[in-house]
């Protein structure tokens, strides 16, 4: 018996990038949906019913990101937001907007496979994150009882140590930025201290990572903020 196939909406004015794409996932098995302007793909976003999004910021009729808070009114579906190397702040933008992760043009084609299967996936075990346990590497955390162990021992976090950590356990996969790790952890009035952020996370890799200057889990992205990822293979 064969799965149904999932849908993916393209939704990106470059016909060349969006031949690419489609190719690309419909030899993954993807039933494959495109839109070239931000209306059309707000429209195929309500009625295809789409597993996962891939959203160029740069349309015809309006920009990427105000697709993205509109659609966020109304759907969790996970974005894949394509960006130029260039556009820092419109990355920025994108994934404060509610993207859940982003990749910079030139793609490759193993790059966008694992991104959309990490988000897919990531989208729907939202139940198993809330059901007690996660674990990356050797190390588990249980959320109910707020116990961090690395292979047998229990391992100690500050509070503000263990709130970053639940938060990245959170949105695992997704890529956090510095904007909102602030916010979620430290609360409003602390945006502008990004140095929070680095210390605290330097701290989790020393206590959490293999080798703490190689991090297989609590990743950087840089200049936008963190990622963490269960499965070592899938950084890049
Ligand atoms: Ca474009």
């Amino acid at each position: 018996m064969t799965a149904p196939l999932q849908t993916a909406l393209i939704i990106e004015d470059d016909a060349p990038i969006r031949r690419f794409v489609r190719m690309t996932l419909e030899a993954d098995r993807w039933n494959v949906v495109e839109s070239a302007t931000l209306q059309q793909g707000l429209i195929d976003a309500g009625t295809q019913k789409p597993d996962v999004v891939i959203l160029d910021l740069g349309l015809p009729d309006g920009d990427g990101v105000d697709l993205l808070r509109d659609l966020r009114g109304w759907s969790t579906v996970p974005v894949i937001v394509l960006s130029a190397r260039a556009d820092e702040q419109d990355k920025i933008a994108a994934l404060d907007a509610g993207a859940d992760d982003y990749l910079t043009k030139p793609f490759s084609t193993g790059e966008l496979l694992a991104r959309i299967r990490a988000n897919v996936r990531r989208a729907g075990t939202s139940l198993r994150l809330e059901a007690r346990t996660f674990r990356f590497g050797d190390v588990e955390i249980d959320l109910e009882a707020r116990i961090v162990r690395k292979g047998q021992a229990d391992v100690h976090l500050s509070p503000t140590e263990y709130r970053l950590l639940a938060f990245l356990v959170g949105n695992a996969g997704k890529v956090l930025t510095h904007r909102q790790i602030l916010q979620h952890v430290w609360g409003p009035g602390h945006l502008d201290r990004d140095h929070y952020v680095r210390i605290h996370m330097s701290h989790l890799r020393q206590k959490l990572e293999a080798d703490p200057a190689q991090p297989q889990h609590l990743l950087t992205e840089t200049a936008v903020g963190y990622r963490l990822v269960e499965d070592a293979a899938e950084s890049k």
